[in-house]
């Protein structure tokens, strides 16, 4: 505790200046991504999160994308069941050879029947966030990303704001080996529901680059693409992205390096060369439960926002994260 009030006068008290000048022009466009819906509060990707995370007024709810057997695009993070829901329970036998349950061999009908439960190691059956929302209690289901654009944009109709969608096509690789083109059926559905080109309200997003490639010049998609990254970047890479994608969506580890011996933060140059491509920046994951070493959430925000000039955060907390920007933008 001692050392952690010295760290955070350390890091506050030569930059506030720095900040008080300069936050005001800086936090006002940046935009808020609630990463699996509320999900600090509720089982990840539920409806329950979602409606949640709508009412903390973030600019986008996010949706991951697994495709069932017959198709249809479920909103949920892996394309394993077991680690979210009770599948191992009601469907005991439809595992494959590694023991694990994949939403791909379950029809949408069957996949509704599963009780989706806060976030936990198989194995150990312990929660993988132990302060969140109570392991097994309450009942939740999956659902569409169909179900799921319904009720956002009932929502914008009845309160009159305006919340985007920022979908994830996850492991296309994986889809196409299973005989499906997981990305042609998502563009078609987003199409379905008004969502086409740049200024309507939706990011896509995909960590495979030779798939977000195709999505903008094969299947001719106009929408706004992230490239996500989750691994270093080689030479030339950025360049490549910037071919074809709007932004980037980088972990914070690629963004904030560490602390050299006297406690200052090291930036990599990652925020400034997309900056310079004109790429935007929306940065993963931002949890008030898991710092890594940094001294509070709001600590993590500053150097987030303002420290490396994010665009943009993923969080399972976008209340927190909507305070902040208030806050520092008066
Ligand atoms: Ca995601």
């Amino acid at each position: 505790m001692h050392k952690n009030i010295i760290f955070i006068l350390f890091i506050l008290i030569p930059c506030s200046n720095f900040f008080s000048q300069t936050i005001v022009s800086r936090t006002n466009d940046k935009v808020i991504i609630a990463h699996r819906g509320a999900s600090g509060y509720l089982p990840e990707h539920t409806m329950e999160s979602k409606a949640m995370a709508y009412a903390m007024h973030p600019d986008f709810i996010e949706q991951d994308l697994v495709l069932s057997k017959d198709g249809v695009p479920i909103v949920i993070h892996d394309i394993y069941l077991d680690d979210i829901t009770d599948v191992a329970e009601k469907f005991p036998h439809k595992s494959r050879d590694d023991n694990r349950f994949y939403v791909i061999d379950f029809t949408y009908k069957e996949l509704l029947q599963l009780n989706v439960l806060e976030r936990y190691n198989p194995k150990t059956k312990e929660a993988v966030f132990p302060n969140r929302f109570p392991y097994g209690k309450s009942h939740f289901n999956l659902h569409s990303l169909q179900d799921e654009i319904e009720l956002i944009q009932g929502l914008n109709k009845s309160t009159g704001n305006d919340v985007g969608i920022y979908p994830e096509i996850k492991n296309p690789k994986f889809h196409r080996e299973n005989g499906k083109d997981i990305s042609k059926i998502v563009l078609k559905i987003l199409n379905d529901y008004g969502y086409t080109t740049k200024s309507d309200n939706c990011i896509l997003q995909c960590f495979d680059a030779p798939e977000l490639k195709r999505i903008r010049t094969d299947l001719k998609s106009e929408l706004f693409l992230v490239q996500l990254i989750g691994w270093k970047l080689e030479e030339g890479q950025l360049e490549n992205y910037q071919s074809y994608a709007d932004g980037i969506g980088p972990s914070i580890k690629h963004i904030i390096n560490g602390f050299d011996k006297n406690g200052n933060v090291i930036y990599s140059d990652l925020v400034k060369n997309a900056h310079d491509l004109n790429l935007i920046v929306h940065a993963f994951t931002f949890r008030a439960d898991q710092l890594e070493g940094i001294p509070s959430f709001e600590k993590l925000l500053e150097l987030g926002f303002i420290g490396a000039n994010v665009d943009g955060i993923f969080t399972d907390f976008p209340d927190k994260v909507s305070d902040f920007l208030n806050k520092n933008s008066q």
